[in-house]
């Protein structure tokens, strides 16, 4: 069994998610783009052993806490795939770009692939490869309580943007059908922003996967 709990961050009210296995009491902070204080006050409220930070993808509003944590907990950094790794380089012009404060490049102790288990506790989630936002987003999936975190890959009522360098529309929409849709209807989506949603859900009324916009 596992809890999810949701910590927004940074002007984007990135969701940072903390997933915690009920059987062991162990954490994974999950996307921690910045508001470091606020993820650890959350954290000590629930009284939990943190374990690992895992991304779904490298942009800063997604990793911009990364660091600070890993040292204040002593603690791995796991994901996304190695494609991304040119978004982790790339973090000081992100700022930039994000009118964010200075972060230096950092990059994950462990990169990701296709089909690969990530555990937290003694729950396993698998890592699905989705590009298409960014070329090394990966999402998370747990079959027993039936939910994926999924980053900025898919949206209630949308989909990542894709303007980005090594963006690609037709690969974001690959990856979300071929991948994201072959999970069961009643599936709980985790997005990076904004409100939860099911697969099944967003099957029936996506506009953008629909064809409804071309
Ligand atoms: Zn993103
Ligand atoms: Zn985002």
């Amino acid at each position: 069994m596992i809890e999810i709990y949701t910590v927004p961050v940074t002007p984007f009210l990135q969701n940072c998610r903390i997933i915690v296995c009920k059987a062991s009491n162990q954490a994974a902070i999950v996307d921690p783009g910045g508001d470091k204080e606020k993820i650890i006050a959350k954290l000590t409220a629930l009284e939990v052993k943190v374990e690992k930070i895992i991304l779904t993808h490298g942009h800063l509003d997604h990793v911009g806490a990364t660091m600070d944590l890993k040292q204040h907990y002593n603690i791995p950094v796991v994901g996304p795939h190695r494609d991304e790794q040119f978004w982790f380089d790339a973090l000081p012009e992100q700022a930039k770009m994000f009118g964010f404060n200075y972060l230096d490049p950092f990059l994950p102790d462990e990169w990701l692939v296709d089909g690969e288990q990530v555990t937290v506790g003694s729950v396993s989630f698998k890592v699905f490869h989705c590009p298409g936002h960014t070329p090394g987003h990966v999402v998370f999936y747990e079959p027993n309580t039936n939910v994926v975190l999924v980053g900025d890959v898919l949206f209630k009522g949308s989909i990542g943007r894709t303007d980005f360098p090594r963006g690609d529309a037709n690969q974001l929409v690959s990856s979300i059908k071929q991948k994201l849709f072959t999970l069961p209807d009643e599936t709980s989506v985790l997005s990076g922003h904004g409100d939860n949603t099911t697969i099944g859900h967003e099957k029936a009324s996506n506009p953008f996967l629909s064809g409804r916009f071309g």
